[in-house]
C-alpha cells in the first residue's frame, strides 16, 4: 500500500474489552488509557499492515478503518 494512502482509525471504545491485540501488534497506533480501553494514538507510524492485522486481530471487531475517505474493511 504506497505511502501516500492516508488511513484513519476509530474505536468503539463500548466494543472494546482492553484485552489487545491491537497495541501488540501496532504499539505506536494504539494504547490503553486509563479506562483500560483502546485508544488511537498515531497510526502513520506503522506500517500499514499492522494497522489492518491489529483491526483484523481484534477480538470484538471495535476498530474502523478508513482509507482516503473510504470505509476499508480489514
Ligand atoms: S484489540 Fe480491540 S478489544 Fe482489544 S484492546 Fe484493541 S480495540 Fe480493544
Amino acid at each position: 500500500m504506497p505511502g501516500q494512502h492516508r488511513i484513519q482509525v476509530w474505536i468503539d471504545r463500548d466494543l472494546c474489552k482492553g484485552s489487545g491485540p491491537c497495541f501488540t501488534v501496532a504499539p505506536k497506533a494504539f494504547a490503553l488509557d486509563d479506562a483500560m480501553r483502546a485508544v488511537v494514538l498515531d497510526p502513520s507510524a506503522e506500517p500499514a499492515e499492522s494497522i489492518l492485522e491489529a483491526a483484523r486481530e481484534c477480538p470484538t471487531a471495535a476498530i474502523y478503518l478508513s482509507l482516503d475517505g473510504q470505509a476499508l474493511d480489514p
